[in-house]
């Protein structure tokens, strides 16, 4: 097959997440046949370095000999079983490991990000209502993204997702955010936050935050002491904290956890993209005894929390899951990703040099180089985006932010490819 053949049946009949279709009229689709390591290869031969691990998911790249070991061993004995009533080897072993790993008490389980906090906010509330108060508002951060299911969509805060949806989302208040990284900013995002805690604290169930990084947001960072913060206000005012970590966990931001460099522990924590290594759709609500304990009663009482979906658990997304988690306790992960988020942090200087660029920031393995404002409606980010594609690097930018979030496995001549087509790309985006 030839990529023009797959393409042309694949817009005849396939309708694409996050796109405008239009677009496929001037921008090629591009159609992968094989993916191994950082590559992804097209029919044609040729290879993209995917330095955004495909949404953010892929953290010990594709086709890994061992995760694909572990999948192709379940698929030989278990593939699925409800989750209702049953359990299965797999599920066991994950429950136990992640709850030692985060120091929490119970993992509910669902099949993809979005579904992990619509779980966490009706879980929320209904402790609340379990306790016998009626909260029906939630915080959220400004700038936040939290998924696409209504639930979801109505606790985000980017208006390219959300504005569409106005008159059908839940009630959520917008808490304003650090303009940057500092120390400072932190302090006096607080201040105003605790406004905000003051006059809503009665009604509000949970402040769902997204640690550290807000991914979808434009890759904004924050200062660990806005997360230690608001969680001393969560407390001080008796609200939930849910800690969204579906894109920073599993190591992006330095540590395993981002809430570790904070030093907190939040009442929920969301899990899911690098969970699976990349390999299959699954997601988890961490939660505490104290909260599990309020639904937990006689049937009669009417108190246990009802949400399901058909895949819950799934076995071979699960055995994915602890082949992952058997590979950070094998190898020295984040250790090998200190020297190479320093290594590109370093390599990224020269961006500054560039009249076109506004700010470069990181976060442990997270790296953005913000252009200058340009209007939307230019599209600056789609020409790096095509650059890239041009010269064998897969970059997606969020508007004018051009960002790395590579699968962990990247090697040092990998970098360098991926950093130099993005400074070339950049640089033509300014001389258009
Ligand atoms: C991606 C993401 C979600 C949604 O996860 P999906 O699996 O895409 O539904 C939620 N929260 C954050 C912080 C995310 O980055």
């Amino acid at each position: 097959m030839k990529n023009s053949e797959i393409i042309e049946k694949d817009l005849k009949y396939n309708w694409h997440p996050c796109t405008q279709m239009k677009d496929h009229e001037f921008l090629p689709m591009i159609p992968i046949k094989k993916g191994e390591g950082v590559y992804l290869y097209d029919f044609e031969g040729n290879k993209y370095i995917d330095a955004i691990s495909s949404w953010w998911v892929n953290i010990f790249g594709h086709k890994n000999p061992y995760i694909n070991e572990k999948i192709k061993e379940q698929l030989e004995t278990l593939e699925h079983v409800i989750f209702a009533g049953f359990t299965h080897e797999g599920a066991v072993k994950l429950g136990e490991r992640i709850c030692k790993l985060t120091n929490f008490d119970k993992v509910f389980y669902a099949d993809n990000g979005s579904s992990a906090v619509e779980v966490a906010i009706k879980m929320s509330f209904h402790y609340w209502k379990n306790s016998g108060k009626i909260k029906p508002l939630f915080f959220s951060l400004e700038n936040s993204y939290h998924g696409e299911t209504i639930g979801a969509l109505s606790v985000g805060d980017v208006g390219l997702y959300k504005d569409t949806y106005r008159e059908i989302l839940i009630k959520n208040i917008t808490i304003p955010i650090p303009k940057d990284q500092t120390l400072q900013e932190a302090k006096s995002a607080l201040k105003l936050a605790e406004k905000f805690f003051e006059k809503y604290h009665k009604e509000v169930s949970a402040l769902i935050i997204e640690p550290l990084v807000q991914c979808a947001g434009y890759m904004k960072m924050h200062h660990p002491f806005f997360v230690k913060g608001l969680k001393e206000l969560c407390d001080k005012y008796q609200i939930h904290m849910i800690a969204d970590e579906i894109a920073v966990g599993f190591g992006r931001t330095g540590t395993m956890f981002a809430c570790e460099q904070a030093g907190i522990k939040p009442d929920f924590m969301t899990l899911s993209k690098g969970l699976t290594g990349g390999y299959l759709p699954l997601s988890l609500v961490l939660t505490t005894n104290k909260i599990y304990s309020a639904f937990y009663c006689d049937y009669e009482e009417m108190k246990a929390f009802l949400h399901s979906h058909s895949y819950t658990a799934n076995p071979l997304a699960i055995a994915a899951a602890n082949a992952t988690l058997d590979i950070f306790e094998n190898k020295p992960i984040l250790e090998e990703n200190k020297k190479k988020s320093k290594y590109i942090w370093e390599n990224i200087q020269k961006f500054k040099e560039l009249p076109n660029v506004k700010e470069i920031r990181q976060t442990g393995m997270i790296t953005a180089i913000e252009m200058i404002d340009y209007p939307w409606q230019e599209r600056r980010g789609l020409k790096v985006y095509e650059y890239g594609l041009k010269n064998g690097v897969l970059l997606r930018p969020l508007g004018n932010v051009i960002y790395f979030m590579p699968p962990y496995i990247i090697n040092y001549e990998e970098m360098d490819k991926m950093i130099n087509t993005a400074y070339e790309g950049i640089k033509k985006a300014g001389n258009l």
